[in-house]
């Protein structure tokens, strides 16, 4: 955590702000001296993480209820945190879900979902920013992607599709957003200590009859470096992309992931 005034009074949303990458992304955008709207569905989650960072960094941190999959809810929600802090100078696209489910069982609903929560979320809530962006001259977006956004993993093919087309999603803003003074930048994390992880072990525990330890080394395995990915270590990413140093860097998709995408 790096504590320098580089982002003081610049008005930063998190989607999926309560929990898990999206806390420690506040947390360290806040440590630079951001003001933050954090939104997400469940509201004890965000005063909770809302009020950790308020003690520690005396930051403004404003909460907001929104399913992202809402169209209306976004508008919504982007207004008001828009009227309260001003217009975002960062919006990071980090709510998401990741489900297993075998491509030949998959209904059309299960695979609308995940398109609708990790992929058309970020549509909704970048079309919110970007106009008062352009306007300023300034901006960043980064979109928290995956590696399953770089390569393909059995048994979540929606899930990968999903994070595909959001790193698509943001090379194609990077060069439609060149001149603006806006970038629009791809994170995409290996396998993360978060609550997302504890699912997945559970996902690998019931298909195929491992202890959750084996399944947790199983995971494990996949990162070269033999270790899991920290949700910190995904927030210094996202910190770094947000700070002047970044303003040549756009349409990239950073893998936080120990080597294992290359
Ligand atoms: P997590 O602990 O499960 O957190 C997911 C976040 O997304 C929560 O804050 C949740 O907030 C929010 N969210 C989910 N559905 C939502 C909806 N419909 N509307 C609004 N908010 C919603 O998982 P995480 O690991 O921190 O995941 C964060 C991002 O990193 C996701 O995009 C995920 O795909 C990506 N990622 C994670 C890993 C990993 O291994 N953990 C690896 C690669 C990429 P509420 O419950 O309050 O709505």
């Amino acid at each position: 955590m790096r504590s320098n005034n580089e982002l003081h009074g610049r008005h930063a949303i998190i989607t999926g702000g309560g929990r898990g990458i999206g806390a420690a992304v506040a947390a360290e955008l806040a440590q630079r001296g951001a003001d933050l709207s954090l939104m997400g569905r469940n509201m004890d989650r965000l005063h909770r993480t809302a009020e950790s960072i308020r003690d520690r960094c005396g930051s403004k941190v404003e909460t907001h209820r929104l399913d992202v999959t809402e169209l209306a809810a976004v508008a919504q929600a982007f207004a008001f945190a828009q009227k309260s802090l001003g217009p975002a100078y960062i919006l990071v696209n980090n709510a998401g879900q990741a489900q297993a489910m075998p491509f030949p069982k998959m209904q059309p609903d299960f695979w609308e979902r995940m398109m609708a929560v990790n992929l058309t979320s970020a549509f909704y809530c970048a079309q919110q920013v970007l106009p008062a962006m352009v306007e300023h001259g300034r901006g960043r977006v980064v979109n928290i992607a995956s590696t399953a956004g770089l390569k393909g993993y059995p048994k979540i093919s929606a899930y990968c599709a999903s994070k595909h087309g959001l790193v698509g999603l943001t090379r194609a803003l990077a060069v439609e957003y060149a001149k603006s003074g806006v970038t629009v930048n791809a994170v995409c994390p290996g396998y993360t200590e978060t609550e997302m992880l504890d699912r997945a072990v559970s996902e690998v525990v019931d298909s195929m009859g491992k202890s959750p330890e084996e399944a947790r080394a199983l995971l494990t395995r996949k990162n070269p470096q033999g270790r899991l990915v920290k949700p910190e270590e995904v927030a210094d990413a996202v910190a770094w992309l947000c700070s002047p140093e970044a303003s040549a860097i756009t349409g990239q998709a950073i893998a936080v992931a120990g080597g294992e995408v290359q």
